[in-house]
């Protein structure tokens, strides 16, 4: 884990949600992201990694302010995300979402599409967003003539370049990629894949890359986190990680099938037990009925998360 300083610091986010309404809401609640913690220097990629129902997904869209968080805050170079509007917001952190589809409006033009964000801006003017397009969907590899085009005429992977340059206009400083290649074929995912790296460098960019994919994060992310049950279980450099890791649960994903089925999620961990309900989270280690190194002490005492030569793990043996 790098100490140099951070472009985004994420400190101890939670989010808790009931189901079902009014008499028939739960009476305990899903604690989906349970205090969540990171700073990630500029120019850097966190890897966020976990099964389905990790909590990746509403991390990220609380980190994107799409949803609200319980407690705990974001700050983008040094500031509070919630205390500014959505304008500004928007100048600093953007998404990239894995369905390109229905993330793009079908009755927009390319062009049009691109510029949206330029436009909410309300001060650029008209001659120089038409530029600021051009220029990034030349950046993302897609020529001229595709500006006027709407996404229905496009194939998959030019439709995530789309999303790509609309996420790019306004030069944020930090991208979420929510699973940016999970609905592409497999030949298109590294194209992609490229590009994303490519203008992390030319950019320089910070992103958060969330997937189930182990095999690309390890290609494209700096750094890795492992959720387990709203909680990072272990962090540390990508090599380190990959290497040689440490939690009994990184070990299980590692050692999983790692390329599962686009959007399908990691399909075997190889640990016998389920993955939990999030609404009923085992006390003690919260991954004491699935751990194959689980003591008695487990079932009661809650590990902290340690840092030691810069790997985070939480587990009481770390
Ligand atoms: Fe396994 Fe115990 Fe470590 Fe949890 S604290 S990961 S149950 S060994």
């Amino acid at each position: 884990m790098n100490s140099s300083p951070a472009a985004i610091e994420v400190m101890n986010i939670r989010r808790e949600f009931r189901t079902g309404r009014g008499m028939f809401a739960s009476a305990r609640p899903v604690r989906a992201v349970d205090g969540v913690s990171f700073a990630l220097p500029a120019g850097q990629v966190l890897g966020i990694v976990g099964e389905s129902g990790c909590g990746k997904s509403t991390l990220a869209r609380m980190i994107l302010g799409l949803l609200p968080a319980s407690s705990g805050e974001v700050r983008v170079d040094g500031r509070r995300l919630d205390s500014m509007d959505r304008r500004e917001r928007a100048r600093l952190i953007q998404p990239v979402f894995q369905d390109p589809f229905s993330s793009l409006n079908p009755r927009r033009t390319v062009e049009e599409i691109v510029s949206l964000p330029l436009a909410a801006q309300g001060d650029v003017p008209r001659a120089q967003m038409r530029e600021r397009v051009m220029e990034m969907l030349a950046r993302v590899g897609l020529s001229a003539e595709m500006a006027g085009r709407q996404p229905a005429q496009l194939s998959g992977g030019q439709r995530q370049r789309v999303a790509i340059a609309r996420a790019l206009v306004l030069r944020p400083r930090i991208v979420v990629c929510d699973e940016p290649t999970s609905a592409l074929d497999v030949s298109v995912q590294a194209q992609i894949l490229n590009l994303l790296a490519e203008l992390r460098r030319e950019l320089g960019l910070t992103y958060l890359f969330i997937s189930h994919n182990l095999a690309v994060v390890e290609h494209i992310a700096t750094e890795v986190a492992v959720m387990y049950l709203g909680r990072i279980v272990e962090q540390a450099e990508t090599d380190t990680l990959f290497r040689g890791p440490s939690h009994p649960y990184t070990r299980a994903l590692l050692a999983s099938v790692l390329t599962p089925e686009p959007g399908k999620g990691i399909p075997d961990v190889g640990l016998g037990e389920s993955y939990p309900d999030p609404a009923n989270i085992p006390p003690g280690c919260r991954f004491h009925p699935r751990c194959p190194m689980a003591e008695n002490r487990c079932q009661s005492e809650s590990p902290e998360g340690l840092v030691r030569g810069g790997r985070l793990v939480e587990c009481l043996l770390a």
